[in-house]
């Protein structure tokens, strides 16, 4: 009853994603963040990469625990008992297609319930692919990652003359 899942790409994870995961531990007795791997999809990072990203940055919370799924979220929830699936607005955009995707998950498997939490007014308009493009120019995006993310954008993109 009091277990939440919070899944998304997180290619790579914001200051907005952190704000989100942060929020709900409050709330919840435990947040599972699940890290999606869709084989038709492009990422910069690999699931794996992701999910250790994740896990450094969530450190100081002791009831959250990351794992990546291939699959269905719904049937990630069914397996593992767990009925909340959380999802993050930044504006009406989000709220129109999470609408569309939550009554898509409740067809699927009628007992779950969808949680939007708002977004932090500071993180509006973070966003993984413009932070992604932005690091690709080797732009400072120190202020809408955690430290750990930086450090692995730079990695990705390491400093112009280094590749
Ligand atoms: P997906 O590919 O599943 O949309 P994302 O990693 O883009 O995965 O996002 C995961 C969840 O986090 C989604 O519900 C998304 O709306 C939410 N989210 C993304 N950025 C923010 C942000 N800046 N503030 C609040 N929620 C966000």
């Amino acid at each position: 009853m009091f277990k939440a899942v919070f899944p998304g790409s997180f290619d790579p994870p914001t200051l907005g994603h952190l704000n989100i995961i942060e929020r709900a531990c409050d709330i919840f007795e435990e947040i599972v963040v699940v890290v999606a791997e869709n084989r038709q999809k492009r990422y910069l990072f690999s699931a794996q990469e992701r999910l250790e990203i994740m896990e450094g940055m969530l450190k100081h919370k002791k009831n959250v625990h990351c794992r990546i799924w291939d699959s269905l979220i719904v049937d990630y929830m069914k397996q593992e008992g767990i009925q909340v699936l959380i999802r993050g607005i930044r504006g009406m955009e989000d709220f129109s297609y999470e609408f569309e995707l939550s009554m898509m998950n409740k067809a699927l498997h009628p007992g779950i319930e969808t949680f939007f939490m708002t977004t932090d007014p500071r993180y509006i308009v973070l966003r993984s692919s413009s932070i992604k493009e932005l690091a690709s120019f080797r732009g400072d995006v120190s202020l809408m990652v955690p430290p750990i993310v930086v450090e692995a954008l730079k990695a990705k993109f390491p400093p112009e003359g280094n590749n």
